[in-house]
């Protein structure tokens, strides 16, 4: 058993991290400042022998003994790292800097969620791991993005200063149950609009692409990532390869609610990236073969039921 420590653990993707890791027989601490996280998404866990809750910010040091870190902690919906950009910098840098000095004095193996994101609007399609890309720095997403690109930068020079066990994953466009409703990301966007009957609104002409990731294949992507030998340590993009535009999104969503909506257009965010698809090949070959194993319509099936019973 391993005493296993999750930033962000209330989140989206980390709640869905701290049930696998408890179901593999982990100890696990769960720690987050519930900034866009709650406790109803871990209420289920909370019974668990293994589980442990901290309110915490991981902007301030934090001390515990623990064999692994996943450092999640950070808001990933535009909507919300823009809300307060200078804390969003804050989270990814100064977390990184505690997770990391925490991970080396107590020799815990670490792995950072890092994003698509620090490719920016890329010029290179798909995108593989060598792509430095196209990040605006002063621009309204920055603070995620170059907050994000720091994180990566000080977990190489701990690891290289340091010796600390590092791991970085690059994660693509992830959805699922447990999304926030009022998110404002592309996914929980639409199918909360589809379900009530309200306009979808599209940004710009909705022929943007992105490529959409169940949730379940980021955890096992993820885990597996944490397990690799010490020397792989990334960066690695963790996605689905399979690419849509938006309105292609758009439709898919009314089909399969069965939806009255319509389509409305809204003027596209700025520094908004035109494209983005991961090219998975490494992953592929450091994983043992891992892959993206649930299709689109699948995961939104099951998405659009989550939202369902959320709402009614
Ligand atoms: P989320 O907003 O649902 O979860 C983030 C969690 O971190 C929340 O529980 C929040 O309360 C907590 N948090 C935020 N700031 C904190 C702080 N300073 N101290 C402690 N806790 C804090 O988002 P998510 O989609 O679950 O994303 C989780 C991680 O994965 C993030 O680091 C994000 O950047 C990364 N990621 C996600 C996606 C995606 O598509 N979901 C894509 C790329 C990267
Ligand atoms: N988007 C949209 N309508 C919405 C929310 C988002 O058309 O209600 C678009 C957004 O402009 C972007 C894409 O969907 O081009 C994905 O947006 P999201 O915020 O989910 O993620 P990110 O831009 O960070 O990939």
């Amino acid at each position: 058993m391993k005493r296993i420590l999750v930033t962000g653990g209330a989140g989206f993707v980390g709640s869905h991290l701290c049930e696998r890791l408890l179901n593999e027989g982990n100890e696990v601490i769960c720690l987050d400042n519930y900034f866009t996280g709650s406790k109803q998404n871990i209420e289920h866990l909370m019974d668990h022998h293994y589980f442990e809750l901290v309110r915490h910010d991981i902007t301030n040091p934090f001390m515990a003994e623990v064999d692994e870190i996943y450092n999640f902690a950070c808001p990933a919906s535009p909507v919300h790292y823009q809300y307060n950009p200078i804390k969003t910098t804050k989270t990814s840098v100064m977390g990184a800097i505690n997770m990391l000095g925490l991970a080396k004095r107590v020799k815990a193996k670490i792995l950072q969620a890092s994003t698509s994101e620090v490719y920016g609007d890329p010029n290179v399609h798909p995108q593989p791991e060598s792509y430095w890309g196209n990040v605006n720095p002063i621009g309204s997403r920055s603070c995620y993005d170059e907050g994000k690109r720091c994180a990566e930068t000080l977990f190489m020079d701990y690891h290289k200063e340091n010796k600390v066990k590092i791991k970085i994953i690059r994660i693509f466009n992830t959805y699922g149950p447990r999304m926030h409703p009022q998110d404002g990301r592309v996914v929980s966007n639409f199918i909360v609009q589809a379900l009530k009957g309200e306009n979808i609104t599209v940004f710009g002409d909705g022929t943007q692409t992105r490529s959409f990731q169940y949730v379940d294949d980021l955890i096992e992507g993820t885990v597996r990532m944490m397990n690799t030998k010490d020397s792989f340590i990334g960066p690695v993009n963790i996605g689905n390869p399979k690419e849509f535009t938006m309105l292609q999104l758009a439709d898919e969503i009314i089909h399969l609610t069965g939806s009255k909506s319509k389509i409305t257009y809204l003027p596209l965010p700025e520094d908004d990236p035109m494209q983005r698809q991961p090219d998975i090949s490494l992953a592929k070959k450091e994983l043992e073969g891992w892959e993206p194993k649930i299709s689109l319509r699948e995961g939104l099936k099951s998405t659009i039921d989550y939202f369902d019973q959320l709402l009614s």
